[in-house]
């Protein structure tokens, strides 16, 4: 069985009391919903993690950073180097999200020595992909996406890339209020399991959890999460709110 995750993306926001009060309110519901069934992951920023995770029950919630340095370490003034999001006790890294690949020019090349640094220390890549509208108009997006994990996560051996997690995110759906389509997003998910199947075989195919995100919301998740592979989802807005982001969960 995969796992089913639910990781908030809470991108650049709040402040740290802000942010302390956000994950006391998301580790209180996710207490007293119980259930265990859901992996429930906080993607903050930097500057929170180690408060976080003293404030969460970290056996029920895994602490995520949002990006991490491309070299190990030394003079790269202002940069976090995976080695130093491992010792806060965070595990999880959220990479190549659209944002960080168009804002501050993320290739394919850069994000390869992200993802094996995250590797090497033991954390698990939310590996993020999806193509922009224009592209979604031309009905390329297919093509466009394999040719993103092609570059980057395909290049991995099969025993690395049984350790990430795939986020199909498209552009135009993210923070947008325009979500994909629930067939649109099973059928790319289907696409994406395909050709992980092709390139590494059914079994590490059928064992990988790829997760949905862009303007996902307590309206739409239910059906999205129904669907046959869709394994989770990543979720911006709507984490930002506790009651938003339990609905979300609940919606399992
Ligand atoms: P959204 O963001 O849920 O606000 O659309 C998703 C994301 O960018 O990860």
């Amino acid at each position: 069985m995969r796992k089913k995750i639910v990781a908030g993306n809470w991108k650049c926001n709040t402040s740290l009391q802000e942010g302390v009060e956000l994950a006391q309110a998301v580790n209180s519901v996710v207490l007293e919903r119980g259930a265990e069934d859901v992996t429930v992951v906080l993607g903050v920023p930097f500057t929170h993690i180690t408060k976080v995770i003293d404030t969460v029950n970290t056996d029920r919630i895994n602490v995520s950073s949002q990006n991490c340095a491309a070299e190990a370490k030394g003079a790269f003034t202002g940069e976090v180097s995976a080695s130093m999001v491992k010792s806060t006790g965070s595990t999880h890294v959220i990479l190549g999200h659209s944002e960080r690949r168009e804002y501050y020019n993320e290739t394919s090349e850069i994000l390869n020595k992200k993802v094996a640094l995250t590797l090497e220390n033991g954390l698990t890549p939310i590996y993020c992909c999806g193509e922009p509208l224009t592209i979604r108009e031309a009905n390329n997006q297919n093509d466009f996406v394999k040719q993103q994990l092609e570059e980057t996560v395909f290049t991995l051996s099969s025993e690395d890339f049984s350790k990430i997690v795939i986020a199909y995110e498209p552009i135009w759906a993210i923070g947008t209020g325009v979500t994909a389509s629930t067939e649109q997003a099973q059928d790319m998910l289907a696409y994406i399991r395909s050709i992980i199947a092709e390139k590494y075989g059914n079994e590490i195919a059928e064992a990988t959890s790829i997760l949905y995100g862009g303007s996902c919301s307590p309206k739409n998740a239910a059906e999205l999460f129904a669907q046959k592979d869709i394994d989770g989802g990543l979720i911006g807005g709507a984490s930002l709110k506790p009651e938003d982001f339990l609905a979300i969960i609940n919606a399992y």
